[in-house]
């Protein structure tokens, strides 16, 4: 499966001086790392920062959110082409938190995965069902019921070079991780589900496991066959502790 990819989360989090000693935590910490790729999603306003503090490093950058929009009269809104003006390689699309503070729809997400692309952003899809629906035992449904939007409109193949981020929201800042067997068995369903349509797509995505990952839990979590990486949120705010999960990784 090539190299596992370790994405950092920042959420609404850090300034500028609290950013410049992370950052360069992570680029002292992280410098010597081999098998791993790490990215690291900041706000909009701290992507510059990003871009003078990482260009030369091992460690790629990148957004937690895009405009649906190319480009017009969006106030407030940010435009794939504009993140990428500062270097930045990947943008986080539909994280829950998006989804439901600010009432995304798939068919939103599903636009944003495509800009992304077309301006050479490598979208992280964020897919993942409620502690309601996993009860309900209908996990899988909600999840196949995300990527079919994205299918059903530009088809498999998009998710070539793509990552998804299965992220369970009952696992989100919670504590309470899936277990690896959990999350081995959503992401077989997620590359089986895009293996059936188109098999160069489905061996070439990521599949990140995010929601609750610390130092402790992702050795067995990155272990698993389907499991290509994590999407990390608190622990990413920490340089100690994401390094150990990068090395995990
Ligand atoms: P968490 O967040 O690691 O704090 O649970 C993960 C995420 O929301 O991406």
């Amino acid at each position: 499966m090539g190299k596992k990819l370790v994405v950092a989360n920042w959420k609404m989090h850090g300034n500028l001086a609290e950013n410049k000693l992370l950052f360069q935590a992570y680029i002292d910490q992280l410098s010597s790392l081999k098998n791993t790729d790490v990215v690291v999603c900041v706000p909009y306003p701290y992507l510059a920062q990003a871009q003078s503090m990482l260009q030369n490093t091992n460690i790629a950058w990148g957004a937690q959110n895009l405009s649906k929009d190319a480009v017009g009269a969006h106030t407030g809104e940010v435009s794939a082409a504009m993140i990428k003006d500062f270097g930045a390689s990947y943008v986080i699309i539909g994280h829950s938190e998006r989804a439901t503070a600010y009432c995304e729809s798939d068919e939103n997400i599903a636009t944003k995965f495509v800009q992304a692309q077309a301006h050479g952003l490598i979208p992280i899809l964020c897919v993942g069902e409620t502690l309601i629906e996993r009860e309900a035992g209908v996990m899988q449904m909600v999840v196949g019921k995300q990527l079919d939007t994205i299918i059903n409109t530009y088809g498999a193949a998009v998710f070539a070079n793509s990552v998804v981020s299965y992220e369970p929201i009952w696992a989100i800042g919670t504590g309470l991780a899936a277990s690896s067997d959990q999350a081995q068995s959503m992401h077989e369903f997620i590359r089986g589900k895009v293996a059936v349509l188109d098999k160069t797509a489905a061996t070439s995505m990521k599949i990140l496991y995010g929601g609750s990952v610390n130092p402790q839990n992702a050795v067995q979590l990155f272990a698993m066959q389907d499991i290509d990486g994590g999407l990390i949120g608190k622990c990413s705010l920490n340089a100690q502790e994401f390094e150990r999960i990068c090395c995990a990784a």
